[in-house]
């Protein structure tokens, strides 16, 4: 394929020392085969969706132009993950090493439960809209609007910009 398409990837992790891990992740990222990461969001901590008893997350986004299809992109993220030690969840919502989410690729919509797209629940997440809105202020999330007008009308409860 010779079309760069832009996708934008959510990572988390809130174990083993979950900073590392998602620098970690990030520099995977920047490796993969044809693939170029275009920006990169400050880390953010945040408060564990669903279970509480649980460390906080370490989230953050990163912009990409890829000449992967959508599947194989999830893919190599999957790969990534398993690579990182990434074990099935136990449990929804669950601690995990790291975490990367395909929220947005190109124009494509999806509803395979393999590969939703956008992210169905990418615009009630904090974690997820305020990285987002800090790379890409002007993108538009489909059904959502503007990136930055949603950060803006999220509750920023439980989440901290870490010092860069
Ligand atoms: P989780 O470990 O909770 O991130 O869930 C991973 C599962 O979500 C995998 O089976 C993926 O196929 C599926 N999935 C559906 N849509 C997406 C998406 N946009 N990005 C990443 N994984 C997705």
């Amino acid at each position: 394929m010779d079309i760069w398409t832009p996708a934008y990837i959510a990572l988390g992790s809130n174990l083993n020392d979950p900073i590392a891990q998602v620098k970690q992740a990030i520099r995977h990222l920047v490796n993969l085969s044809d693939t170029r990461v275009v920006l990169q969001s400050s880390l953010y901590q945040s408060a564990p969706l669903g279970p509480q008893d649980q460390p906080r997350f370490i989230n953050a986004v990163v912009a990409m132009l890829t000449q992967l299809s959508a599947m194989d992109l999830l893919t190599a993220l999957q790969s990534v993950e398993q690579g990182m030690g990434k074990l099935p969840p136990t449990q929804r919502w669950g601690a995990r090493v790291i975490d990367l989410d395909i929220l947005i690729y190109g124009e494509q919509r999806s509803d395979a439960v393999a590969l939703q797209l956008p992210h169905p629940e990418m615009h009630k997440r904090n974690f997820v809209i305020v990285p987002l809105a800090e790379i890409a202020p002007s993108l538009v999330i489909p059904s959502h609007g503007l990136a930055s007008s949603i950060s803006m009308r999220l509750s920023m409860d439980g989440l901290i910009k870490l010092p860069q």
